[in-house]
């Protein structure tokens, strides 16, 4: 699979949008899911993705799709600042394995970075489990608020 092919139906990201796998949700809507990096790069590594397009990158996907994405990548890049205090973010997008793309089915990288801090291997170490869902609760605490 690289920059071009057929949208394989049974990737990772549309088997977490069809609810046949799971993820840690940080917003949801009729278009768009973020949820947490399970190999995250940074603390706080999130992933943003369209749900109702079957685009593996950003030479597929429709402009309407794309900008309903982009809105949400901005408001959790917000968040994201305003709970984890970075002291900067990297918001990235790849397109074909040579790319770095390792999943196809078109998403956003919000990763923010800290003094200091290299970024992991992409893709790399899992998180635990009860760090993810304890991040993910601080982070939907504070949306709420
Ligand atoms: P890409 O390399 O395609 O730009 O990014 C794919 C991202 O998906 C990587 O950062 C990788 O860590 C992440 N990822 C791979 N499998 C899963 C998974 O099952 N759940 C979650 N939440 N992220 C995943």
């Amino acid at each position: 699979m690289s920059l071009h092919g057929q949208y394989d139906d049974q990737n990772i990201f549309a088997q977490i949008i069809r609810g046949e796998a799971p993820c840690y949700t940080l917003y949801e809507d009729e278009h768009v899911l973020a949820f947490l990096d399970v190999f995250p790069q940074s603390y706080g590594h999130t992933l943003v993705i369209p749900k109702r397009s079957a685009a593996r990158n950003i030479l597929e996907i429709d402009a309407d799709s794309l900008s309903k994405m982009m809105v949400v990548v901005q408001k959790l890049t917000a968040v994201l600042v305003a709970e984890l205090a970075p002291v900067g973010v990297q918001v990235a997008q790849f397109n074909g394995a040579p790319a770095g793309q390792t999943v196809f089915h078109i998403h956003m990288h919000i990763v923010p970075r800290f003094e200091g801090e290299a970024l992991a291997v992409h893709a790399g170490g899992k998180a635990e489990p009860q760090a993810l869902a304890a991040l993910q609760a601080r982070l939907l605490q504070r949306m709420a608020g």
